[in-house]
């Protein structure tokens, strides 16, 4: 498929979710995930009028960027490891992952400018989710005060792999409930605006239950050029 009939049935789905919750479709930043494709056709997805891509790997990351450069805002959504800050953080817009101290130091110490960041929260708790627990994430938010180059500007997290609607939602319910008590702080440096939760399979329920960014890849770009 290409990826503007994708979009158009993608953008009907956003639209109903948000119809049936009252919210603006406005509202939901769409990111395109093209961890699985090729440069060519992240591009395509540019020109059906895409204008965030996520990756999750700092080499899929540059060599799209070699190409494609500032065009798009670019997600870092993955797991990153300390070490590969260096390598992408003057080209992304966002990091999706911010998970831990050491990593915080690091964007810190490596970022000249602010550089927005959510905290990925591991709220089903399954063992093989990163993240922090939810009773540990606002602790750990406080703790991000020093650092002048880290604006949390949201949460993240990733739904456990299932189909059953009840559980996706009180998933994603949660995560809300958590960045409301953070927004409730009115931490300057944490204006923990921004929900990102919603991929391929639970985008709808995600939206319905507050999402801010959607990350869709297989639904939208498919998984090869
Ligand atoms: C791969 C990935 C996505 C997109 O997944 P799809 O099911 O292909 O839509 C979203 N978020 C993260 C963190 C991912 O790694």
């Amino acid at each position: 498929m290409r990826v503007t009939e994708n979009l158009k049935q993608i953008r009907q789905q956003i639209n109903e979710a948000c119809h049936k919750v009252r919210r603006n479709a406005d509202e939901v930043k769409l990111i395109a995930v093209t961890k699985y494709v090729s440069t060519k056709r992240a591009s395509e997805a540019l020109e059906a009028g895409i204008s965030n891509l996520g990756e999750n790997r700092d080499d899929g990351l540059l060599e799209k960027w070699e190409v494609l450069q500032d065009k798009p805002k670019w997600h870092y959504i993955g797991t990153l490891q300390t070490r590969k800050v260096k390598n992408i953080i003057d080209k992304v817009d966002y990091i999706h992952s911010l998970d831990r101290l050491s990593l915080a130091e690091e964007i810190n110490k490596r970022a000249d400018k602010k550089v927005k960041c959510l905290v990925q929260v591991n709220v089903s708790g399954e063992e093989s989710k990163h993240g922090l627990s939810r009773e540990k994430a606002i602790s750990f938010i406080e703790s991000l005060r020093p650092f002048e180059n880290i604006s949390v500007e949201g949460l993240m997290t990733m739904a456990p792999f299932t189909n059953d609607e009840q559980t996706l939602r009180d998933c994603f319910r949660k995560l809300r409930e958590l960045r409301d008590q953070v927004q409730a702080l009115q931490l300057d440096f944490a204006p923990c605006t921004e929900l990102s939760m919603g991929m391929s399979n639970d985008f709808s329920v995600a939206i319905e239950e507050g999402a801010t960014m959607v990350r869709i890849g297989t639904a939208l770009v498919g998984e090869d050029g």
